[in-house]
């Protein structure tokens, strides 16, 4: 009889803990559901959010923009700065965008840019952001070599050279730089095309200025001579040790006057076909820029 209920007894038993744990179980799913859903809704609301704060962050920024590229005050050479427009070829190529200077596009890029040189990526092109831009571009130039040995130069024929009354004691350059300058100088015919004329062989035709050798090694005495000469120039327009005198350097023709630091000439200086070219591709040959002269490029391979 004992044995008669217990069976029953055992067996509810047995099926409430299986309806028990069936449930349990069910919860238990039912709650890991939420946990999943729960969290990847409010993910959604605040990625949305992220993206909203981003763009008019960005709107923001490219306004800030707008009006620094014409009146963003800084020093260089001694000397006061107004804006970077001037830079804006060489700002877009390191920062990898062609967009507009005052678009959201390019404030994001620069804000990247910003956040891989450890600065605060605001997107806004201001002073530190310069600095940042001038430090970086002039890291890769020349360094204090000193005088170059005297069995690497060479002279180039004077039909490289923008003037070609130029004295034959001034055509002398690095023979590797040289070379690596033809070598530049083939591909942007190459490139530019109908911008420039060229020969049939692809060579540049003797009555085209762009990409010719404005200056290329010049000598410590010569070097001291053109600073006698202007004794005012600023630290910027005529160095003391100037990588002229390495053999490396050299000012090419990109437009406007051909040396001339004045803001309304390099403003045409950057807008050239030939300018933008050599921003663009010159690294691939070895050619760095400096930032100030958009005629000045120095041949540093590997840097
Ligand atoms: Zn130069």
């Amino acid at each position: 009889m004992k044995i008669r209920l217990l069976v029953p007894a055992v067996g509810i038993s047995v099926i409430s803990l299986f309806i028990s744990l069936f449930l349990l179980g069910h919860f238990e799913i039912y709650a890991q559901r939420e946990r999943v859903v729960g969290p990847h809704v409010k993910q959604t609301a605040s990625v949305t959010k992220v993206v909203s704060t981003r763009s008019s962050t960005f709107a923001r920024a490219a306004a800030e923009n707008a009006r620094l590229r014409g009146s963003l005050t800084w020093v260089f050479g001694g000397k006061t700065q107004t804006g970077w427009t001037i830079y804006v070829p060489l700002i877009s190529h390191t920062i990898g965008t062609d967009a507009a200077p005052e678009s959201d596009e390019f404030a994001l890029a620069l804000s990247n840019w910003q956040g891989d040189s450890g600065i605060l990526p605001s997107g806004i092109l201001d002073a530190a952001t310069l600095a940042a831009f001038t430090k970086h571009w002039q890291s890769r130039r020349l360094g204090r070599s000193g005088l170059i040995s005297s069995d690497s130069l060479r002279a180039a024929p004077i039909g490289e050279f923008f003037d070609p009354t130029r004295a034959p004691d001034l055509l002398q350059l690095d023979q590797e730089t040289y070379a690596a300058y033809q070598k530049m100088v083939a591909a942007a015919v190459r490139d530019l095309g109908q911008e420039l004329k060229a020969t049939k062989t692809g060579e540049l035709a003797p009555d085209e200025k762009f990409f010719r050798i404005v200056s290329a090694y010049r000598s410590p005495e010569y070097q001291a001579a053109l600073r006698r000469r202007e004794p005012n120039a600023g630290r910027a327009a005529l160095a003391k040790h100037s990588p002229h005198s390495t053999g490396h350097a050299l000012d090419i023709y990109v437009g406007g006057e051909p040396v001339r630091t004045l803001d309304s000439n390099r403003l045409i200086q950057v807008q050239t076909p030939a300018y933008k070219w050599l921003v663009k591709n010159a690294h691939r040959f070895g050619f760095y820029p400096y930032f100030y002269e958009p005629w000045h490029w120095e041949y540093v391979p590997g840097k």
